[in-house]
């Protein structure tokens, strides 16, 4: 069907992404949303994943760190904490990371308590995971 959406994805650092595209799938709270251009205008809380855009008829990723979206008269906005383009993902980093929360949870297990830092570890290992997971499309 005609018509195209604006998709535009706003972290406290910069626009991530700002461009014209054919369809945004994001990662709901409740599940992935589908958004073609005319969807009816809404607000959505997003999980920690892979957002996925059409251009030119071809798939392409962008990680969020969580926010919210909102669909208003074609224009998709997400606010996130983070949005990074696979090539712009440092896959060390990343790496890194996930081995820190991997410890963390290890320690945390053993010594139960810490509930706090436990769920602060889990969504940590979850966006380290996320990251490597965006990062394998960054060259098809
Ligand atoms: P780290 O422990 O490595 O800082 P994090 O998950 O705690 O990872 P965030 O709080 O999600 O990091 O992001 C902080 C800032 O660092 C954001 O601007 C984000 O885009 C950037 N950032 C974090 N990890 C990476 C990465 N692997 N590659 C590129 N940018 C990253």
């Amino acid at each position: 069907m005609a018509g195209s959406l604006t998709l535009r994805v706003i972290t406290p650092a910069r626009i991530a992404f700002d461009q014209t595209v054919e369809s945004v799938r994001v990662p709901g709270a409740d599940g992935d949303l589908g958004i073609l251009p005319r969807h009816a205008n809404m607000v959505a809380a997003l999980d920690t994943g892979l957002m996925r855009y059409r251009v030119g008829g071809k798939e392409q990723v962008l990680y969020v760190s969580g926010g919210f979206c909102e669909v208003r008269d074609s224009t998709v906005r997400v606010v996130t904490e983070a949005g990074e383009r696979p090539d712009e993902i440092d896959e060390e980093r990343a790496r890194s990371a996930e081995r820190r929360a991997r410890e963390r949870l290890s320690q945390g297990r053993v010594q139960e308590g810490e509930p706090l830092d436990i769920l602060r570890a889990e969504a940590s290992l979850r966006r380290a995971l996320m990251r490597l997971r965006a990062r394998e499309f960054r060259s098809e």
